[in-house]
């Protein structure tokens, strides 16, 4: 007998094995992000179907193998239709899962990654605010999560909190006004730029939408943050690319 585990996430992505089954990557909260296989269930009579897909979250029940799992069935929690029937949502929706698959591992404890894409994948979903918004605000937070966000509280070379207006990302965030001159490739950032950063990295995931700013303070703090991530995550993304030929 194998053993059946109930494990609760978000599918962040699918796949095509044989000719009858899926492959599915799925963000668990209680074990970080695992594979599963899902057998038979391209057969026109398998209803599992429409549960195999990615922004699927729900309860996931599988068998434990040795090297993986297999999927018995899905109690489905949200299915993010809307993100689904929108190509724009749909590409940024596929980008915010890639982008977690990248961070997460097996054996993670995950519920402020799941946290995070939820409701990420629910401020697309609702479109209250603009989608360049929701976009740099999950770039911005995944990074903080992680560990790895651009420093707005303290000087990243001194730690003092005196902070100038100065981004340089080679250091790792906002120079305070003794280490101005030390920055690799210093770039201004305006009061309100910096203002909204530190929001971002402070705010619990339930506020973090829960802004509008102007186009140019989104502009400012988009290049800042490409060229943090520039030097800070060593991948491209494919939906990246996908949104790139698109705009
Ligand atoms: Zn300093």
């Amino acid at each position: 007998m194998r053993d059946e585990v109930v494990l609760n996430g978000i599918v962040l992505a699918t796949g095509l094995v044989g000719e009858y089954d899926r492959r599915l990557v799925i963000l668990t909260k209680e074990r970080g992000k695992i594979t599963a296989f899902a057998k038979g269930v391209r057969k026109t009579t398998n209803q599992l179907i429409s549960k195999c897909q990615i922004f699927v979250m729900g309860e996931f029940t599988l068998y434990e193998g040795r090297n993986a799992y297999t999927l018995k069935s899905v109690n489905v929690k949200e299915y993010f239709h809307e993100l689904t029937f929108d190509m724009d949502k749909y590409c940024y929706g596929s980008y915010f899962c890639e982008m977690m698959a990248y961070f997460t591992h097996e054996g993670d404890r995950a519920t402020d990654y799941l946290n995070l894409l939820f409701v990420s994948l629910n401020a697309l979903k609702k479109g209250l605010v603009p989608v360049p918004l929701v976009r740099l605000v999950y770039e911005i937070k995944i990074m903080d999560v992680f560990g790895q966000g651009i420093q707005s509280f303290g000087c990243p070379i001194c730690g003092n909190d005196k902070l100038s207006n100065v981004f340089d990302a080679r250091s790792g965030g906002v120079l305070c006004k003794n280490c101005v001159d030390k920055g690799v490739h210093p770039v201004h950032i305006s009061e309100q730029a910096l203002y909204t950063l530190q929001y971002i990295n402070g705010a619990h995931l339930g506020n973090l939408y829960n802004f509008k700013v102007s186009d140019g303070i989104i502009r400012e703090l988009t290049d800042i943050y490409r060229e943090f991530a520039d030097i800070y995550i060593d991948k491209k993304f494919n939906s990246l690319q996908i949104i790139n030929s698109l705009t």
